[in-house]
This record gives structure tokens, sequence and C-alpha cells, in this order.
């Protein structure tokens, strides 16, 4: 007799809170039961490896539609192989706006696209236009379709919101009970500082850091925090580079607001040296904001030990380096202001930041679970049913070795960019197994899925993200339709 579909057997499970061993029982694509002599239809060895809940990665731009038609080259097949490969079961991906139109068609548009994933997803709604009509009449059907968070640009051209437009989306996101995550930079400092770089004739990749110090990022994270707190509305700061610009993220919290903050592993293994690189070369190093040094990247942990940065999502970008659509979009000798920014690693996130994390010795394995799957899950209305082991949680689950030592490729990473930034970095620990709902998905570095098999992941109101109810004067303005 088999009391489950699948027991994942002798294995040591990871969960937010504790490791053991014991057997994981799977049925109907849940765990049904952690115990000891589980039987089930199918048995896998897990002895010798930790048994973690799949990683769920908040931030990551999958077959994004782009303004013109046509979308980013990273599809949802090639996307959910990468994400799969790595370990990682759950993304949120990002719906957009075009200036000048509306939220609802691009989203349909978008959505039919991602109905070929193969991971779970959820989607962050971007708003760079907020005119009345997505205020008032889009936003709420966008957050009633179980699309619980909104994402806004401070800085990009043609992206960016003014402060009036992105204090009017803070209130709509309140009224409609959503989560609001914002990229924070300054974008008139960057604008000035790009100007008078290339009147100077500096041109290359790596003046892409010059034209955007942290400085910009710690201002643009500062006022996103006070305009969140005057209309009392939750946030998430995106991709936090150092911790100089999250200290604005731990005053906040000292002052009691829901203020959270992601960091992605770039900041952790990249520098502005990497961009420093000859010819054209840096462009693969560039993202915003810009990676810092070492000293910022060590200090990041003392953030994240600290619970400042509680996230660490991929910020999957993709633009190949060789093709013409991609880094080089705007021929090689483009100035850094007109080259793609972003840096592909959905597949390769769980592999940088366990080594780095646990392999390192700097914190252990239920912190990191907490990093990569806990706590996106928790901030983004997918828990409990996802980010943990237990009973009537989703059988998402990635079988891990810890000592296993391989070196990054961009052929490991299995997405459709045609190189990695992390190409020839050595890391130990590794995923062996994939399993999504129930099924195993990935062996031994070998994706099977079928495309289509991926569920949206509708979220509801949840308690983390209502706002506090501490309004200026006591006057509650998201209240009134301006
Ligand atoms: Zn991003």
């Amino acid at each position: 007799m088999s009391d489950y579909d699948l027991v994942i057997a002798g294995g040591t499970v990871v969960t937010p809170a504790e490791m053991f061993i014991a057997d994981v029982g799977v049925k109907d694509g849940k765990v049904a039961a952690i115990g000891f002599n589980l039987r089930g239809l199918r048995s896998i060895d897990a002895n010798g490896l930790l048994v973690m809940p799949g990683g769920i990665d908040s931030h990551c731009h999958i077959e994004q539609l782009q303004e013109g038609g046509g979308a980013d080259e990273e599809t949802f097949i090639t996307g959910s192989t990468a994400a799969l490969a790595g370990g990682t079961t759950s993304v949120v991906t990002f719906s957009t706006q075009f200036k000048g139109g509306g939220i609802l068609q691009p989203l349909a548009d978008y959505w039919r696209r991602a109905e070929q994933a193969m991971v779970d997803y959820t989607f962050h709604q971007i708003i760079t236009d907020a005119t009345d009509a997505v205020i008032f009449d889009e936003i709420p059907q966008v957050a009633a379709a179980g699309i619980r968070s909104l994402k806004v640009f401070l800085t990009y051209d043609p992206l960016h919101l003014d402060d009036r437009q992105f204090i009017r989306v803070l209130a709509a996101a309140r009224r409609n009970k959503m989560l609001v995550t914002v990229h924070c930079e300054n974008y008139e400092a960057i604008n000035w500082r790009t100007a008078a770089l290339l009147a100077d004739g500096r041109t290359a990749p790596k003046y892409h850091a010059w034209a955007r110090p942290a400085m910009i990022e710690r201002e643009a994270t500062h006022r996103a925090i006070a305009l969140a707190e005057m209309v009392d509305q939750p946030i998430q700061v995106f991709h936090v580079s150092c911790p100089e610009v999250a200290e604005e993220i731990a005053r906040a919290k000292a002052r009691g607001l829901k203020v959270w903050g992601e960091t992605c592993p770039q900041y952790f293994v990249l520098s502005a040296d990497h961009m420093d690189r000859p010819g054209f070369e840096g462009a693969k190093f560039m993202c915003s904001p810009a990676p810092r040094d070492a000293a910022a990247s060590e200090g990041l942990w003392t953030c994240i030990r600290d619970g400042v940065l509680d996230i660490v999502s991929s910020d999957h970008s993709g633009w190949s380096y060789e093709t013409p659509a991609g880094k080089r979009v705007n021929g090689v000798d483009a100035p850094f202001r007109d080259i793609p920014n972003g840096v592909p690693g959905l597949g390769s996130r769980l592999a940088i930041m366990f080594d780095q994390a646990v392999s390192k010795g700097r914190m252990d394995a239920c912190a990191f679970v907490r990093l990569i799957a806990t706590n996106p899950a928790k901030l983004f209305g997918l828990y409990p049913r996802k980010g943990t082991i237990a009973p009537g949680t989703d059988a998402d689950i990635v079988l891990w070795d810890p000592t296993k030592s391989v070196t990054l490729t961009n052929a490991l990473a299995q997405h459709i960019i045609d190189y990695t930034p992390y190409e020839g970095m050595d890391v130990t620990g590794w995923p062996v197994m994939t399993i999504r709902r129930g099924q195993v998905v990935m062996q031994d570095g070998r994706v099977q899925a079928e495309p289509g098999s991926g569920q949206f992941l509708a979220r509801e109101p949840y308690d983390l993200i209502k706002p506090t109810g501490n309004v200026p004067n006591g006057f509650d303005a998201s209240a009134f339709l301006v």
C-alpha cells in the first residue's frame, strides 16, 4: 500500500525555521506528510541532500512587452527552463504600460504569453502614465484579477513618474489593497551627470556607474519612503545596491513603517570594475543601480542579518551580447547611455546565493531559504501555499547537493541570453532535482516540463501589506479621488 504519490526519503528538510532529517510525502501535488518510513508509489533517495522549498523569484523580466510591438528575448518557455534548472519554481514578472496607453490591453496580451510558462507565475503591474483612467478605473480591475503589486520607476525615460504621479499610484494602491514596488534613482541627477560625462567624451560602459553614484539612489529611496509614509502605503524598494541606501530603509522600519528592501546577487559578486573591461565587454555587467565595490557587497550582509533587506531576487533582465537586438542595439560604439540595462541571473540566483551565504559560512540554510523563498512568498501574498515545506503547501521542492562544486557557464544557466555575467565563477552547492507541485521537472540539469504547465497565482488581499493607519493629521487623503 502506498500512502503517497511520491516520497522524498531521508534528506535534510530545510524550513524557514529548522533543519531535520525526515521523509516528505507528496500527494496530489501537495506536501501531505513529513515523517519517517513513508511509503509512496515513487520514492526518491535524498540522502545527503538538502530538501528545500523551490525558489521564488519576485523580480524577473520575462518576455516583457516592448514599445512598438515584440517582447524581451527571454520567453516564458526559456525563462521557465532557466528557473527550473536553477531550483526556482515560482516567478513574479512584469506587465507593463506604454505612455499614452492603458494597462488592461497590454496585460491581456502579456497574460496570453505567460500561459506558456512552466513555472508558477504572477505579475507586478508597471505604471508609467498615471492617467485618471488608469488610476481610478483600470487599477481596480487589475487588483480584482488577483494582481496585488504595482511597480513604478523614479528614473528612466520614458518610464519614470514625477512625484505627483507617484503619489497618485501610492494612493490607488492603498485603495485597492496592493503593494507598491519602486525603482529608486534620481532621474534629473542621472541626466545631469550623464550629459556632463558625454560632454567630456567619457562614453565607455564603465561610466554607467559614474553617472549614477550611490547618493542618487539614496535620495530617491528617501523620497519614495517619505511619500509612502505620507500616503500610508506599504512599499518595497527594489534592488538595493549598498548599505548607504539600506540605511534609509532601516530608519523607516525604526519609525514603524511598512517598508521592505530587496537586493540581488549582482550586488554581492559584481562591482563597478567589471564594467571597466576592455572594449564593449563592460556592457555585459551594466544594470541599474550599478554594482558598487567589495565594501558595499560585504556591508549588504549586515543589512540582511539585521533584517533590513530580506529578499534576494534576480532582476533577470536579458539582453544578449552578440545579437543586434541586445546590448549592441545602438552599435558597439554606443555611449553607455544608449546601452540597454540589465543582467541575466534567473537560473544562477540560488547557486550564487547559497555559495555566498551558506558555503562561505555567513548564514545557515534556514536563513538562505527565507531570503530566496519564504520572504518573497510572504511579501507577495503567496504564503503559506508557497515558500515553505509543511503539510498542505504546494510540493515545490528543490533537492540540493551542498557539497557539489560547479564552475558557472552560460550553458548551465539555460536561459536564451547568449552570456552570463557570472561566467567562470566557482560555486559550492547545486540543485540536482526540482519538483513543481509534486512533479519532477528537472533532474541533473535536464528540464522536462510541458509548456503551459505553470499556473497563474491569483493573490487575494493579505494582512502583511495592510496600511498602518497612521496618516498626517489623521486625514486620509488617499480616500479622495484626486
Ligand atoms: Zn527589474
